[in-house]
């Protein structure tokens, strides 16, 4: 028997989609992870309520936005339907702080020629060194003008659920059970779903649309950690400093130095993990620093802790009457575990790929998702591809053959949901 979700038309999904996202990239969402409310941008209050009035224009009448910023939508089961499974699409609100994510002039080329793209300020799409690009030559592509990031991560992920929604809204003869969609504030800032109302949410399994390439799939990220070193040095007049001074910067320059560079975010991949200096400030007094270590398997995660330990004091032995303290806490989780417990979630999505002819593969994020706090919540949580490319940079770009897929995937899941008992 055919597919029918297969066989929807590409322009009729990438007419769902597009026109949405051009859309969405045009609020203001960057996200601050100096600040501790959230959300922790404005912007992002804009974007949620547009798509509550979006999702209400579409005829849905259970949306909600809560009052930290998170919008959840509910898409009744079909009739007959009521007792399946419920199941959630999550992508983000907010944009990665790395790069500007104001006033963006998302440029859509319907049919890209395969050639070099100069963006402004010199920077450049090269199909030499981005092999991705390359396989986009005559289709469609839409990327940056170079002076700010895109957004695919995450408004992609927005516009392809907002797209299957609208298509399944427009085709009741596709029967699925209860549906959750769930935009949240402040992924970007690692705080890992704050203020999430789990009491609302019903579904036995979610996926995220925060993902790359089509066929993507992804149910293994990092264990994440953060690590405030707080340096207090001992400050005198410079010139009776002899012996005495102990200077904090220097101090927090030594223990930076420290970290091992073969353990750094730009020296390794695959299932290697990282320290990853993210933010220093003060004074010859007083200096924080602020790392991240990630790593797949905890006991990475235990020898990091421990090495930044003797980091600290190797430091204080160095600088006699400066002193280092270290406070480190969790932010995520490898979701690995939990998912792998309930192996019907990943075997449905990729049983939906194999339906729609994707070629899916399995990938460890080196990063996380609002999928990997979830997880750990209690709802097992895989990534899906969204199309996007070279996130959190000017260089992002995004595939539309890839977004029209990631919707059709959705559609296809949730239609598979609306089978399962
Ligand atoms: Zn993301």
């Amino acid at each position: 028997m055919q597919n029918q979700i297969k066989e929807i038309p590409d322009t009729h999904l990438s007419a769902l989609v597009v026109p949405r996202f051009l859309n969405y990239v045009r609020y203001w969402t960057e996200s601050d992870h100096h600040i501790e409310a959230t959300p922790s941008s404005p912007g992002q209050w804009d974007l949620a309520r547009a798509l509550v009035t979006e999702l209400r224009g579409l005829g849905l009448s259970a949306v909600d936005l809560t009052d930290h910023c998170y919008v959840i939508a509910r898409l009744p089961p079909s009739a007959g339907c009521e007792s399946r499974p419920a199941v959630g699409f999550l992508a983000h609100l907010d944009t990665a702080a790395d790069v500007s994510g104001k006033d963006v002039k998302a440029q859509l080329v319907h049919h890209y020629d395969g050639e070099k793209i100069t963006l402004s300020g010199g920077l450049v799409l090269d199909p030499v060194t981005d092999t991705g690009l390359a396989a986009q030559k005559g289709k469609a592509i839409i990327h940056t003008d170079g002076t700010t990031l895109l957004g695919a991560d995450d408004k992609a992920g927005i516009a392809e659920i907002m797209g299957a929604l609208e298509w399944l809204l427009a085709h009741p003869e596709i029967t699925h059970g209860p549906v959750e969609i769930i935009f949240s504030p402040d992924e970007e800032t690692g705080k890992g779903l704050p203020e999430f109302p789990l009491g609302q949410i019903k579904s036995l399994a979610c996926y995220t649309l925060d993902g790359g390439p089509v066929g993507e799939l992804e149910v293994e990220c990092f264990n994440a950690w953060e690590i405030k070193a707080a340096f207090k040095g001992r400050s005198i007049h410079p010139g009776y400093a002899r012996g005495i001074m102990a200077n904090a910067i220097t101090m927090a320059a030594s223990f930076a130095q420290m970290l091992p560079r073969s353990e750094s975010p730009e020296a390794t991949d695959g299932y290697y993990g990282y320290y990853n200096a993210l933010e220093i400030k003060g004074t010859a007094d007083e200096c924080s620093l602020t790392l991240y270590i990630r790593d797949f398997e905890k006991t990475g995660i235990e020898r990091r802790l421990k090495a930044l330990d003797s980091f600290a004091r190797a430091v204080e032995a160095q600088f006699p009457g400066g002193k280092v303290v270290l406070e480190s806490k969790a932010q995520y989780y490898n979701m690995k575990e939990k998912i792998d417990a309930r192996p019907e979630v990943l075997a449905i999505l990729q049983k939906a790929a194999a339906n729609l002819g994707i070629d899916s593969y399995l990938k460890p994020i080196r990063g996380g998702t609002d999928g990997s706090r979830l997880t750990e919540l209690g709802i097992p949580t895989p990534n899906i591809f969204t199309g996007g490319r070279n996130w959190h940079s000017r260089i992002e770009w995004a595939a539309v053959s890839d977004m029209v897929m990631a919707c059709r995937l959705v559609i296809e899941l949730i239609r598979l949901w609306g089978e399962a008992s």
